[in-house]
């Protein structure tokens, strides 16, 4: 899907994902994020959840609706994590897509809102990815 988006003065196609990329942080009112929580650009987050005091939330992320993420956990750039997940300890790695409970990483994400396709191919903007150890990087 192709947004169009005035830029710098003229206009540019940019994809779905690209263009959630660009935008900055939304907070629904319903969320709560105690102070101490270091929360990236770009970021998304949904109603009911708990973001708790020591969490790091990386850039671009987007968390779902009534999700608990709890202190000591870290979540990478670019990661998804579906409703109603708990996330007790440990570190997510950039652009992962998790859902569940107990959770489970279950995919790979573009930017916050595309899926990637086997061999970590984005459907919407075309970038393709590769594993390294931090998580994801575009190819
Ligand atoms: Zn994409």
């Amino acid at each position: 899907m192709a947004i169009f988006i005035l830029f710098a003065g003229r206009f540019n196609s940019v994809s779905h994902c690209e263009y959630y990329y660009i935008n900055d942080v939304f907070v629904h009112e319903t969320a709560i994020i105690d102070s101490g929580a270091k929360t990236g650009t770009g970021i998304q987050i949904w109603h009911w959840t708990h973001v708790g005091s020591s969490a790091v939330i990386g850039q671009k992320c987007n968390i779902g609706q009534n999700v608990f993420v709890v202190d000591q956990v870290t979540i990478g750039n670019g990661c998804k994590i579906q409703n109603n997940v708990s996330l007790y300890k440990g570190v997510l790695l950039d652009h992962s897509l998790v859902a569940g409970n107990p959770t489970k990483q279950i995919g790979w994400m573009c930017m916050r809102v595309e899926r990637l396709a086997g061999h970590l191919h984005c459907p919407c903007c075309g970038k393709n990815y590769q594993r390294i150890e931090s998580g994801l990087t575009e190819r």
